[in-house]
């Protein structure tokens, strides 16, 4: 997990806006600073509107990084996201970031990279793989939902998915998925890379610490700053030795090692 140095608070427009699937849209925003800083895993704050309300700002991963444009995928769940969702291009927002540290993704210490996501939880994958594919880095998605309206897939190469209620892909969930497509083939050393609902990646977590399988954890909480100065966004891991600790989300994360996401 790398650190983020150079943290800027851009003003600028939407420039597209897209929809991704069933209550998810992808924005897209020049913000030439961040773009060139960016690394996968990191997420940006943003004042969704110039409005008073809502006050605070909203934590999206970075989904994509094409020269000078980012963009996010947002799900609307509440007040902000469906300011976000239903803006027309041209409406002006306050962009803070790159925040938080990133997938450590040039270790060297594995051959294959898995990228497990569930529902929004898919939104930092097509950076992560772009940033795979452009060191040669051999990668495969394994991609949940709840059903076949949830999987997020637009943009990514090498995918296999899964659903709850076996409407598209195959019949579990995304960490089913993953022992099978361990079982069938002969991968090397593998790393997850991950990020979804905290039930998942728990399970994931789980999973991969019984097979002493790397992984790498993207967690969400609710969030105010951002840049670690409100304490909004503390959650509680455990240490190497097993003791409990809390960490501030945003400055000390959202990437962390899975062996702290224990139940
Ligand atoms: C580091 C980070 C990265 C994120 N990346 C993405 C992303 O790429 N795409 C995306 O769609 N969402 C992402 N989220 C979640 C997103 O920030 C929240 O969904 C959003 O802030 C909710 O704002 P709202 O005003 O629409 O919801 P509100 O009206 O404030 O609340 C609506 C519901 O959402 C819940 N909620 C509020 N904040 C969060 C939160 N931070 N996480 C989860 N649930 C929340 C509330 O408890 C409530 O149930 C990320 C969160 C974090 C911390």
């Amino acid at each position: 997990m790398l650190q983020t140095s150079a943290i800027s608070d851009v003003r600028t427009r939407i420039t597209a806006i897209r929809p991704a699937g069933a209550d998810v849209s992808i924005l897209s925003m020049s913000c030439p600073e961040i773009a060139a800083v960016a690394r996968p895993g990191n997420f940006v704050n943003i004042k969704v509107n110039a409005a008073d309300q809502p006050l605070l700002r909203r934590p999206f991963c970075i989904h994509n990084v094409q020269g000078d444009t980012i963009d996010v995928m947002v799900k609307n769940v509440g007040r902000g996201t469906s300011l976000l969702c239903e803006a027309s291009c041209g409406e002006s927002l306050m962009v803070l970031g790159p925040l938080g540290n990133s997938f450590g993704t040039g270790t060297g210490d594995f051959d294959t990279a898995l990228l497990v996501s569930g529902g929004i939880g898919t939104a930092p994958m097509l950076f992560l793989e772009k940033t795979l594919a452009a060191a040669g880095i051999s990668f495969h998605h394994l991609v949940g939902g709840r059903s076949h309206t949830d999987l997020l897939t637009t943009g990514l190469s090498n995918v296999t998915t899964s659903t709850d209620d076996g409407s598209e892909g195959f019949h579990g969930n995304v960490v089913q998925l993953l022992e099978k497509h361990l079982a069938e083939r002969e991968v090397g050393r593998v790393k997850v890379f991950a990020c979804g609902p905290n039930a998942m990646l728990r399970a994931l977590a789980r999973f991969c610490r019984d097979r002493a399988i790397a992984c790498e954890l993207s967690l969400e909480s609710v969030m105010g700053c951002g840049v670690g100065i409100c304490y909004g966004c503390m959650v509680e891991l455990t240490n190497a030795d097993g003791e409990k600790e809390s960490i501030l989300l945003c400055r000390e994360g959202p990437v962390i090692d899975g062996s702290r996401f224990t139940a």
